[in-house]
């Protein structure tokens, strides 16, 4: 009888519910966030500009809203907009949380919503907040190769709850002239992309690379870097170069390490 390939394997269960154990990651204050945002205005002499010089801005861009979610909470999204709050409050929220996490995933995250709310916060005359360890969800989804890398179709692909489409593009225009209902809109947009972006982070667990430890426990088993699980079986060598470690498979989340400590290191290195 042929055995079908995949039965060779044990199919981990990434997604919450299952048999995954997440104890160690909700005590891991893990902040999942996105920020929505107000583009710059300027002058333009032409409609085919592809150039703006920056002394021709008028107004910079800045924050519309931002929504978030522990992933200790999972269902829970927090969500605050410079309408219903005063700008300044709206920025010390979001502040306080990314000074309190130890982690923040996102979609684009490192190249987009913590750059900009650096600036925000700078800008605000608000200190630097305790970096936490960034998880890029984008970074990932670039490995896969799909069509698009992003939130929206990421999702399709790993079937998970789909981010809601926004539908007018400048629906900001609509909320900062104090639109009711593109304002709801606004908000539901919001935090659905967190939804989103945390049922992705368990979906794709084990395919980011690089992941940071996610906690120590008090004890000195070798233990998922990803996940905290102890149950990791041996699945032969992991080759650098010149080093040589031990390659272990988490049965908890799927996810792959690696000891820190080399099994064997070559005496020569290939020119
Ligand atoms: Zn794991």
């Amino acid at each position: 009888m042929t055995q079908h390939l995949a039965d060779l394997f044990v199919k981990p269960t990434p997604l919450k519910g299952g048999e995954f154990d997440t104890s160690v990651l909700d005590a891991a204050n893990i902040l999942a966030f996105d920020i929505e945002t107000v583009p710059a205005s300027g002058w333009f002499w032409h409609p085919k500009v592809s150039y703006i010089p920056w002394k021709h801005i008028t107004e910079p861009g800045s924050m519309l809203s931002w929504a978030a979610g522990w992933y200790h909470q999972p269902g829970r999204t927090l969500f605050s907009d410079r309408i219903r709050k005063n700008y300044d409050d709206m920025l010390w929220e979001l502040w306080l949380l990314l000074d309190k996490a130890s982690y923040v995933v996102g979609w684009n995250s490192d190249r987009f919503d913590l750059k900009k709310v650096r600036g925000y916060f700078a800008r605000a005359g608000l200190p630097p907040f305790r970096e936490p360890k960034s998880i890029d969800l984008m970074k990932t989804a670039r490995t896969f190769g799909f069509e698009s890398a992003s939130l929206g179709y990421t999702a399709q692909m790993f079937g998970v709850t789909e981010k809601i489409d926004n539908g007018a593009v400048a629906s900001w225009q609509e909320v900062m002239a104090g639109d009711p209902e593109a304002l709801e809109r606004l908000e539901v947009y919001n935090r659905g992309d967190v939804t989103t972006t945390i049922e992705l982070f368990d979906a794709m667990r084990p395919w980011i690379r690089n992941h940071p430890h996610m906690g120590f426990a008090a004890d000195d088993l070798e233990r998922c870097p990803r996940c905290g699980s102890g149950d990791l079986t041996y699945v032969g060598v992991h080759q650098a170069v010149v080093i040589r470690y031990k390659q272990f498979r988490c049965g908890n989340c799927g996810g792959l390490c690696r000891s820190t400590i080399h099994s064997r290191a070559s005496v020569t290195r290939a020119l």
